[in-house]
């Protein structure tokens, strides 16, 4: 029985990502894919991953790329195949997730926070220079919820400063900084291919691109052992393989990515217009040297108001996420930091992320808008 789309009851059930429009559309492409691999039988280091590693690299713009099994493990091998170590600062944002600082602290060096700016959530350009000191060895700027940051400035003071630059690219794959793709500007880009991630499998993944041959051959050693040749280990490296499942995976979804940036971004545009002049909401700021993806679509709730709208919207079946309830250096491990970062601090208290995705419809953005709005008159 078909029924009339007028008819269709309310309360609906929104969940803040849905995978299943690109699941359905794909099962045949993604079923033979896999299908492929078990009948080929290799599983490591195949045909898949280096047909991924160029097709990837050929996509970003770059002479490298290395695919490895998660975004964390890309931020550490880039951090350690640039030299970065024991007694190094490496210089970032509070607000994001916790691997970013995480991968600091795993290879022995010290995250040094820089406050954010309110209405791109990301790190506050003026405040780079003045957390440099003679320690600081890197700089990793996040392109947070799928907008750039503000790169030239960054690159200019890591020039000047003589600092290696890392950009950590987990939420903003085919985003773009003045026509150059997100993570090919600084020495490295870590990329994460967590499901929910813009560029998602169905697993964990990880890459990191560069256009330095040294940089590529460290961090394609580090992921296998520290080994050029099989049994032949020449460093400490790690076992931070893409398996060629995951890599096949990634190989049927990579054509699609600018058309599901692009449905992200009409999503984000609809957004804007439907949430514009709501009281006591502030809507993300998209600046013009940046092609935002919008991986998240992050609105600030005013007024101490937050918690309360998101309940009210969970109860009229719209799931919302908090991105990030805490800054990181307010979490446990970075506690005794007793830093003060009061933009972080606040977005923590005021940001909620709404559903999007690619193919998100406008009756249902128009049914969020329209919840958010009663919430809060
Ligand atoms: C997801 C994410 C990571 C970590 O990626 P994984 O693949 O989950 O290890 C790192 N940084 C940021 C900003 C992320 O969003």
């Amino acid at each position: 029985m078909r029924m009339d789309p007028r008819e269709i009851a309310v309360p609906r059930r929104i969940p803040v990502l849905d995978m299943s429009h690109e699941i359905q559309t794909l099962k045949p492409q993604l079923m033979s894919a896999i299908e492929a691999v078990l009948d080929r039988g290799a599983f490591i280091m195949g045909q898949n991953v280096k047909d991924f590693e160029r097709e990837a690299a050929e996509y970003l713009g770059v002479d490298y790329a290395i695919a490895l099994n998660s975004g964390t493990d890309a931020l550490v091998i880039a951090l350690l195949a640039c030299g970065i170590g024991e007694g190094d600062e490496v210089i970032t944002t509070p607000f994001t997730f916790f691997a970013t600082a995480e991968a600091i602290s795993r290879v022995g060096a010290v995250p040094v926070f820089v406050d954010v700016d309110p209405g791109t959530y990301n790190m506050d350009i003026s405040l780079l220079e003045s957390a440099i000191t003679e320690r600081t060895k890197a700089i990793i700027p996040v392109h947070l919820f799928g907008q750039s940051i503000d790169m030239d400035p960054v690159m200019e003071l890591a020039k000047q400063r003589d600092l290696i630059v890392v950009e950590d690219v987990a939420q903003a794959f085919g985003g773009e900084y003045k026509g150059s793709k997100v993570g090919t500007i600084g020495d490295m880009g870590c990329f994460s291919f967590f499901p929910s991630k813009n560029l998602g499998t169905y697993g964990d993944g990880g890459l990191v691109a560069t256009n330095d041959p040294g940089l590529a051959e460290l961090a394609a050693m580090l992921r296998t052992h520290g080994s050029k040749k099989k049994y032949y280990n020449e460093l400490i490296g790690f076992n931070s393989r893409l398996d060629e499942i995951q890599a096949a995976i990634l190989r049927v979804k990579l054509p699609y990515i600018d058309i599901w940036n692009e449905g992200r971004h009409q999503a984000s545009e609809r957004y804007r217009q439907l949430l514009e002049g709501i009281e006591g909401i502030v809507l993300p700021v998209e600046e013009d040297y940046s092609k935002h993806v919008y991986h998240q679509y992050t609105i600030r709730v005013l007024h101490a108001r937050r918690d309360e709208l998101q309940a009210k919207l969970l109860a009229e079946g719209i799931s919302t996420m908090i991105y990030y309830p805490l800054p990181v250096h307010q979490l446990p491990v970075y506690q005794s930091m007793n830093l003060s970062m009061p933009v972080a601090e606040s977005l923590s208290s005021e940001v909620l992320s709404l559903p999007i995705w690619p193919q998100i419809e406008v009756s249902t953005q128009r049914y969020i808008a329209d919840k958010i709005r009663a919430s809060l008159s």
